[in-house]
C-alpha cells in the first residue's frame, strides 16, 4: 500500500482528514461510496490491469477499454481515450475552482501534478487548509469523477466480457 499521494500532514487529531469530510454533502450514503472508490485510489489499492495481470495467468498490463498502452494510475485517471467524455465533463468544474485558488489551469499541469490534485489536492496546494470552501468543493468534484470514472470503466469492461 502506497500512502505516497495521501497528505497525511493535513491530519489533526480529533478531526476528520479532509478527504473523509462527506458531511456537506446532501446524499451521505451516495458519497460514502463514492468515497470508497477514492480512498482506494489514493491508497494504491484500487486494482487496474497493471497490477492484476501479475497475479493472473494469461493477463498482460494492457489496457482492456482501449488496447492502447498500460492500464496504470495515470492512463485510467488522464489519458485512457475511452473515459475521456467522462473526464472533459469534471475537468472544466475543476479549472474553475483551480481557477479561484491559483492560477493553474489542468492543460498545464504537468501529469503529475493533475493526478495528486485529483487524488488528494492539498498534497499540491500546501498553502491551503483541507477545510476551506474551495478544497471542500474540489474535493467533492474529484470524488465524482473519480467514481463516475470508475463505474464507466466497468460498464466497458462488462460490455466486453458479454
Ligand atoms: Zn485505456
Amino acid at each position: 500500500m502506497s500512502l505516497r499521494h495521501l497528505n497525511i500532514d493535513a491530519y489533526n487529531p480529533g478531526e476528520f482528514h479532509h478527504l473523509l469530510d462527506i458531511n456537506t454533502t446532501n446524499d451521505p450514503t451516495r458519497e460514502t461510496t463514492r468515497l470508497a472508490i477514492k480512498l482506494k485510489l489514493v491508497t494504491g489499492t484500487y486494482i487496474l490491469q497493471n497490477k492484476r495481470f501479475r497475479y493472473t495467468e494469461n493477463e498482460t498490463p494492457i489496457c482492456k477499454l482501449c488496447d492502447q498502452g498500460d492500464e496504470t494510475l495515470c492512463h485510467f485517471l488522464l489519458d485512457c481515450q475511452i473515459l475521456e467524455p467522462i473526464r472533459q465533463k469534471y475537468f472544466h468544474q475543476i479549472d474553475e475552482i483551480l481557477h479561484l485558488i491559483s492560477k493553474d489551469n489542468l492543460r498545464t499541469l504537468s501529469s503529475h501534478d493533475k493526478i495528486q490534485i485529483i487524488l488528494d489536492c492539498t498534497l499540491h496546494y500546501t498553502g491551503l487548509k483541507g477545510n476551506s470552501e474551495n478544497i471542500v468543493k474540489l474535493d467533492a468534484i474529484c470524488r465524482q469523477m473519480s467514481y463516475a470514472l470508475h463505474i464507466a470503466r466497468y460498464r466497458s469492461l462488462d460490455i466486453k466480457r458479454k
